[in-house]
């Protein structure tokens, strides 16, 4: 029998043997009965040991990986053991897990895909359902999450991303040093009490270690970190300052913009949005000229803009004190231009000045970049994830894309 042959080449266990496959066409399934190994013993699992046979229970079905369109199962009739600890218990096998009926193959094959396309995409590829997916995936990550090493870690980043409708967060915090680029941890809103619980994970010792956390302007995370991580340097976010900014710098044009349509304006600000926003190198050709075209007016979002646009050079400096002046006379600049979400800004800057010039004081060690680049990851792995209601499973498919988990290993590749 070419499978059972095949089967034994590639999810062989001692103490068992595949004995003949039946091919049913009608439900495109191949059945292959398994039988324990003539004089093995089964093991308890409750401990692991070896004892004798109590009985047998009822056959059940194990779902393998597929092959040529045909669902493979493993049929076996479990042994109960009589163990001299546990007393009478469900014998353990090699291929499964509890009451799982996937095998262990099967599931870190379906996770494996999982990872590369979407829960739902990886389902109808394998004839298998959302759920099934789901379970493979939790496991792995659950895995992962008990065999992961956490230290040492030098570097990490906090960062929150918006879920779900209306103004739910979660908090992320990432490891991003050189060589280790990471999820972490995922938090359940956006709290000091839901922060506290990263603290409490990687624990004293490992908090004091951190060299350098980058996170946004958000008070109880600044507290917090300051609390553990008593070496390390805070270094405000390039990437959430710059966020910062352009929400302020959108407030501007919005207001003005109904003001001019209430006032019966030429509407020039419409469709001008990402014109403002953008880097003038990421615009497109229509966006340049429409940029060109808003510039020409007198307006608090073109004034806004400027100003923006001149904060750039900031993060050029290569000298803290030199940032730290550059700072100073664009924040005067703003507090004098009358337009108020630009000058709330300024102040913002103006009070975490210390902070801001860390960013130089690092060295730049930490570009943005990376903080920016794993939030995207985040966000793309949440937009894969329709069937994703809970926080649980958000929590498992981020850590399953961003996690970089320990797998469980097997004997073969199947992937
Ligand atoms: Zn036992």
């Amino acid at each position: 029998m070419l499978l059972t042959r095949l089967l034994n080449a590639c999810h062989r266990f001692p103490g068992f043997v595949y004995e003949g496959a039946r091919l049913d066409e009608a439900t495109k399934t191949i059945e292959v009965q398994v039988r324990p190994r003539r004089g093995s013993k089964p093991c308890c699992s409750g401990c692991g040991q070896c004892a004798s046979s109590y009985d047998q229970l009822p056959e059940r079905r194990f779902e393998f990986i597929p092959m040529w369109g045909f669902a493979v199962l493993l049929l076996y009739r479990m042994r109960r053991v009589r163990c001299e600890a546990c007393g009478v218990k469900v014998e353990q096998v090699p291929w499964a897990m509890g009451k799982h009926t996937l095998t262990r193959a099967y599931m870190l094959y379906l996770a494996h895909w999982a990872r590369k396309l979407s829960w739902q995409e990886t389902a109808r590829s394998f004839h298998t359902s959302w759920e099934k997916v789901c379970q493979a995936v939790e496991y792995v990550v659950q895995w992962g999450l008990e065999h992961r090493q956490l230290g040492p870690i030098r570097a990490i980043g906090v960062d929150e991303i918006q879920y779900g409708r209306g103004h739910t967060y979660l908090t992320l915090v990432y490891q991003i040093e050189s060589g280790c680029v990471r999820l972490l941890w995922v938090g359940k809103e956006r709290t000091i009490e839901s922060f506290e619980k990263f603290f409490t994970m990687i624990g004293k010792e490992l908090a004091e270690k951190i060299e350098f956390v980058c996170s946004d302007m958000w008070k109880p995370y600044l507290k917090l970190i300051a609390k553990y991580c008593t070496h390390a340097l805070n270094i405000l976010d390039r990437f959430h300052v710059v966020a910062k900014m352009n929400l302020a710098l959108d407030d501007v044009r919005a207001a003005e913009a109904r003001r001019m349509v209430q006032d019966g304006y030429e509407p020039v600000l419409k469709k001008s949005r990402w014109c403002l926003l953008k880097r003038p190198e990421n615009l497109t050709d229509n966006q340049r000229v429409k940029l060109r075209d808003v510039l020409r007016y007198n307006l608090a979002s073109v004034r806004a803009y400027l100003l923006k646009e001149a904060f750039q050079d900031f993060w050029v400096y290569d000298s803290p004190t030199w940032a730290g002046k550059f700072l100073d006379q664009w924040t005067t600049q703003v507090m004098r231009s009358r337009i108020e979400p630009m000058k709330k800004f300024a102040r913002t800057i103006r009070t975490h000045r210390e902070l801001l010039l860390n960013y130089f004081r690092a060295r730049k060690a930490f570009s943005s970049g990376v903080i920016e680049g794993l939030n995207n990851k985040a966000k793309v792995t949440m937009r894969k994830a329709y069937g994703f209601r809970t926080f649980g499973m958000i929590e498992i498919a981020l850590y399953h894309a961003l996690g970089k988990l320990p797998e469980p290993k097997l004997a073969h590749d199947f992937y």
